[in-house]
């Protein structure tokens, strides 16, 4: 079987053309730099940006696998949550090929992608952790098998790349944040500021972080801003959302194996797993509790086509033409 799928629900646009058997016959992502002016995502900016580029990156994404429209046996697209501008331009294109190709469309869910890329490069024993860390999204899901995922954590107010980038502005640095926080951390002092860990203690696995931003502004405000000044800012607010989740996914394995629920192995999924200060905290506490700490492969971390593909091929095993299924924004683990 030869997956087409793509990917346009935020600010890149992925196409990847993927067989059953895992072989990436051509995956390309093309990233909206442009939004960095902004200093954020414009979703009408980021529509027209998919728009112009689709066709493009489709005619090179064939080229390189050596195939034309009539190979392809399925065509997929993510259709929610995200950007509904993208997810109408994305889901319609990939529906227009597979009508002209005369071949089934599969919608995918975004989260499923993020969810099921660590299971591209690893095998998964199941009942399975994820933790899904993106500028949209900080969750915690409870996988029992391919075709049950249970919600089981959630941010009440900001994801935690929103903070990163949040944290960032109020710094002076660019958009997106994260990557800048992370490099400036590495000269900083993360012991230099003590910042809260918002329902750390609370008996649940939701996460805050909107309250982060604003003790980070307090902070600042008592301190004449200089470059040491932000590098300790960045490298403190790092060490404390690796604590935070650290914490969080601590007690949930805790509450978990006190069910009897026996978990093996986390997946790191989703943008902010980038971060290779997270991934190594992470990776300890994991360690500690005897778990396997699983992350994607470097090329289906951030937004991508191929993790669709992938979703896409193992989940559909029966090929169900799903034509009609219209995208949705806030499309949950659990609508499709
Ligand atoms: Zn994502």
């Amino acid at each position: 079987m030869l997956v087409f799928s793509v990917e346009t629900s935020c600010d890149e646009t992925s196409v990847c053309i993927m067989n059953s058997d895992k072989k990436i016959l051509s995956h390309i992502v093309y990233s909206q730099d442009f939004h960095t002016k902004h200093g954020g995502v414009v979703p009408e900016l980021a529509s027209r940006a998919h728009l112009e580029i689709l066709q493009t990156i489709t005619k090179n994404a064939f080229n390189d696998a050596c195939k034309k429209p009539g190979d392809i046996d399925v065509y997929s697209a993510t259709c929610g949550p995200g950007l509904i501008g993208g997810l109408l331009i994305g889901s319609t294109y990939a529906k227009s090929l597979s009508i002209g190709s005369n071949k089934p469309f599969v919608p995918i869910n975004h989260l499923e992608g993020h969810i099921f890329s660590t299971s591209y490069n690893n095998d998964i024993t199941y009942p399975h952790l994820s933790l899904l860390v993106t500028g949209g999204h900080t969750q915690i899901y409870l996988t029992k098998n391919i075709n049950s995922i249970d919600l089981i954590g959630d941010t009440i107010d900001d994801a935690v790349g929103e903070a990163f980038d949040k944290v960032a502005k109020l710094l002076g640095l660019p958009y997106p944040g994260g990557k800048e926080i992370e490099e400036r951390a590495k000269k900083g002092d993360e012991k230099k500021f003590k910042l809260p860990l918002p329902l750390i203690k609370k008996d649940n696995f939701n996460f805050s972080f909107s309250g982060l931003k604003t003790a980070v502004n307090l902070t600042l405000k008592k301190n004449v801003i200089n470059e040491k000044i932000i590098n300790d800012m960045c490298a403190s607010f790092q060490k404390c959302i690796a604590e935070i989740l650290y914490f969080k996914l601590k007690k949930t394995t805790n509450t978990l194996i006190e069910d009897n629920i026996n978990i093996t192995s986390v997946s790191l999924v989703g943008g902010v797993a980038n971060n290779k200060y997270i991934q190594s905290k992470l990776f300890n506490i994991c360690k500690d509790q005897n778990i396997e700490l699983m992350l994607p492969i470097k090329e289906m971390i951030s937004d991508n086509a191929a993790m669709i593909a992938w979703a896409c091929i193992l989940k559909n095993k029966k090929r169900k033409n799903k034509l009609l299924f219209n995208p949705n924004p806030r499309l949950t683990i659990n609508n499709m």
